[in-house]
């Protein structure tokens, strides 16, 4: 770069022109990809302890670019926010999954990710209600899964929306437990239903005593507090086991089920004939 001179270059490190304008180009695919249907959902299903049934599926959105490819929501999920079109592709989001899971079995619900910004928008609570509308789903099988990033700033609001998600009778979960700031305190002060312990401590619980504290801290302070436990990331039978020992309440991950485009065809019978 030192090449250029003192010029108007100088101020940016090698690549970052070029990461700026690929930057740019996502975002403009990511402006187009809802009209064009480039967006599915796919479904991970969540597993009881207590019978080992399936009790419900979180939907995960899946984004397939023409030329691109396969693009992880891990990139383009936060360019959604920070662009704030996180708040239609969540919007199309909801009524999908609720339209999908007004299909499946009534004791399976559906838990979707919905993302800080989404949970500023005065918009949220008119979608929510609108997907349950359109697909005639009962708000109790509708889940909203949350991270603690999304409930970090402006307390207040924050437990008002979720006050307000609840009384139209939705379950709230907190997501990838143990990651974020302060997670006791919003344990204590928030309208919560479901913990989803963070896989990181699951992968790690088997070789490291501290982990293995925390999953299993974490599962009797859920129990004492009447809020179910998931464990999400279960890979293998070991893991499996010690969550069952240990009273966590429901598992997900790779051993259970991954993530899956569901078409409607492989639904089970019986979902069928009671639509
Ligand atoms: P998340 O909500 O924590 O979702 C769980 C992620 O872990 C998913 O990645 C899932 O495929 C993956 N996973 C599930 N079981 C296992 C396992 O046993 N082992 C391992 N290694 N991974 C497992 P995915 O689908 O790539 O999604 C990544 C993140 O993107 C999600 O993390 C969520 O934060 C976000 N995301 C996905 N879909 C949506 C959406 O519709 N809306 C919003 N706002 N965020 C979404
Ligand atoms: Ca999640
Ligand atoms: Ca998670
Ligand atoms: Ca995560």
């Amino acid at each position: 770069a030192k090449r250029h001179g003192r010029g108007r270059v100088t101020r940016y490190a090698p690549g970052m022109v070029e990461a700026v304008a690929e930057r740019h180009a996502l975002e403009h695919d990511l402006r187009i990809a809802l009209d064009k249907h480039q967006f599915h959902l796919v479904f991970q299903p969540i597993m009881s302890l207590s019978n080992d049934a399936i009790v419900g599926y979180e939907a995960l959105i899946r984004w397939q670019h023409p030329t691109r490819g396969f693009v992880s929501p891990v990139s383009f999920i936060p360019l959604a926010e920070e662009t704030g079109l996180i708040v239609p592709i969540g919007a199309w989001v909801l009524n999908e999954a609720c339209r999908r899971a007004a299909l499946w079995p009534a004791h399976q619900h559906v838990a979707v990710n919905v993302s800080a910004v989404q949970l500023r928008s005065p918009k949220l609570l008119a979608h929510i209600t609108s997907a349950l509308a359109a697909s005639g789903l009962p708000p109790h099988r509708l889940e909203i899964e949350l991270t603690e990033t999304a409930l970090v700033e402006d307390g207040r609001q924050v437990a008002h929306t979720l006050s307000a998600i609840r009384q139209l009778g939705l379950k709230i979960a907190m997501d990838d437990f143990g990651t974020g700031y302060s997670s006791l305190a919003h344990l204590r002060d928030l309208p919560l239903d479901r913990i989803k312990i963070d896989r990181s401590f699951v992968a790690a619980a088997l070789n490291d005593k501290h982990s293995m504290a925390v999953v299993k801290a974490v599962t009797q302070m859920g129990s004492d507090m009447g809020i179910v436990t998931i464990a999400e990331g279960v890979e293998d039978a070991d893991q499996l086991a010690l969550l069952r020992s240990i009273g966590c309440d429901a598992v997900q991950g790779y051993l259970i089920g991954r993530p899956e485009r569901q078409m409607n065809s492989r639904l089970p019978v019986v979902a069928i004939s009671n639509a």
